[in-house]
């Protein structure tokens, strides 16, 4: 049996829940056409010769098993020269409890971590990857759909209340009217947003409320956009539902991975995503499914689908052209009941290595190749103390956020009752000098007196 090509023959290499499934669709092909597949590329698919799901064996009944084939976040220390990318969201704008909305952590051996978009529901699956909030500070937006950025308010938020010292930082697209880009949308969110940042910043402390935007224009085509220790990210334009959308390409340690953002089908990313390591692009579920369990109406489900996203088939042509060492498919519902049909579509045009993405999929990237693994991830994540403390609230010089109305209407006794409390606490941390108390009861006391 040859073990050529495709997810189905990457053997050892290709380890992991997903490799289970692999198998079992390679063997349900395999039972049904013999064994291999031509693909429209004259490139044969076959299956695994041997499933060694685990790696390895077991030596003795007091043994471990030697390789692992999931991810523990938090557990490995990347390798100088190796980068891991992270499915944080994988689906599609309905983000449901099982799969959120497109979002890629890549991290590179050098320290630098980037979230290339940060869609709907991403950030339960982000949260729990343990890594302290302050090194997950760069957002790159393939462009402003909400499935690609509508859980920034919850990393903006959500890390700041969990300790991040610092603000974060956006890079985006232009688009085709002022009103229309990165810097625009980020300003919209901030008015969105106001009296959260403005209590908070009274409250707890400014700076980590702090946005920065690097608007790029979207039609540069391969340009450096930031380069950093090592890390460098290009741009290339991208064809979507308008102008603006653009797709990603990181460099490190003479690797490439790109990163697609929502695309037809396009020649930039034939140009320029050649000679990569991994290439994520999406690849969108048959029409057919979308009436069938998306709700869609036929009108829209082969438009969208097709037009203005990347079918299965076309995604298999830009793969079996582009030739990358590893690819992956995402921004479909990774089901039972839609990924066969996806799967055959891609396989109609492309017999090379394949990940079918779903949430907390990963990928190890080196020189040597592309290993593929499942992160387990725990529902109940704490966030992870990082090397830099937050400062204190800086009220000093800010406008007042409460009135007498509201200074009028605080409960003095129960206050009273966590006095004793707060005391303890008080010297335990040695707080003496940010005692908040004598402050807040003047301000009732004094209220109460008008
Ligand atoms: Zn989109
Ligand atoms: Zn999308």
């Amino acid at each position: 049996m040859s073990l050529k090509t495709s997810n189905c023959a990457r053997g050892k290499t290709m380890i992991g829940r997903k490799s289970l499934l692999a198998v079992a669709i390679c063997t349900m092909i395999s039972i049904g056409l013999g064994s291999y597949l031509p693909g429209h590329d004259g490139v044969d698919v076959s299956f695994v010769a041997e499933a060694e799901a685990a790696g390895g064996v077991v030596e003795s009944r007091t043994g471990v098993a030697p390789d692992r084939y999931v991810y523990y976040p938090g557990t490995e220390a990347l390798g100088r020269r190796e980068i891991r990318v992270t499915a944080c969201g994988s689906g599609m704008p309905a983000a449901r409890h099982g799969q959120a909305a497109t979002c890629f952590l890549v991290e590179f051996g050098n320290g630098e971590k980037i979230l290339f978009d940060i869609g709907t529901g991403s950030m339960d699956n982000i949260a729990a990857y343990m890594i302290p909030w302050e090194f997950l500070d760069k957002v790159f937006l393939t462009h402003l759909h909400t499935d690609h950025m509508g859980d920034l308010d919850s990393l903006w938020a959500g890390g700041w209340t969990a300790g991040r010292p610092g603000g974060l930082k956006i890079w985006g697209p232009s688009g085709l009217h002022p009103e229309l880009g990165t810097k625009a949308a980020i300003e919209g969110f901030l008015k969105f947003v106001a009296w959260d940042k403005e209590t908070r910043s009274f409250a707890i402390s400014p700076i980590p409320g702090e946005l920065e935007v690097v608007e790029f224009d979207y039609r540069v085509v391969n340009q450096k956009i930031y380069d950093k220790n090592g890390v460098i990210i290009r741009t290339i334009p991208a064809i979507h539902t308008g102008d603006g959308p653009v797709s990603y390409i990181a460099e490190f340690a003479g690797m490439k991975v790109v990163i697609g953002g929502d695309t037809a089908p396009n020649k930039w990313f034939i140009e320029y995503a050649v000679d990569a390591d991994l290439v994520i692009h999406e690849a969108f579920m048959a029409p057919g499914d979308f009436v069938t369990w998306y709700n869609q109406p036929p009108q829209l489900a082969w438009r969208a689908c097709c037009a203005f996203h990347t079918s299965g088939q076309a995604f298999g042509k830009i793969m079996s052209t582009i030739k990358p060492v590893h690819a992956v498919a995402y921004h479909f519902l990774n089901e039972e009941a839609t990924r066969y049909n996806l799967y055959e579509a891609i396989r109609e045009t492309y017999g090379g290595t394949l990940s079918m993405a779903t949430d907390n999929m990963v990928w190890n990237i080196t020189r040597d190749g592309v290993k593929e693994r499942m992160a387990v991830i725990t529902d109940d994540a704490w966030p992870v103390a990082g090397p830099t403390r937050q400062g204190p609230p800086q009220q000093e010089g800010r406008r007042a956020v409460f009135s007498d109305f509201s200074n009028s209407g605080y409960w003095l006794p129960a206050f009273q009752a966590q006095d004793k409390a707060l005391d303890e606490y008080m010297e335990k941390y040695n707080l003496q000098d940010q005692d908040w108390r004598p402050g807040l009861y003047n301000r009732i006391r004094n209220a109460e007196k008008k």
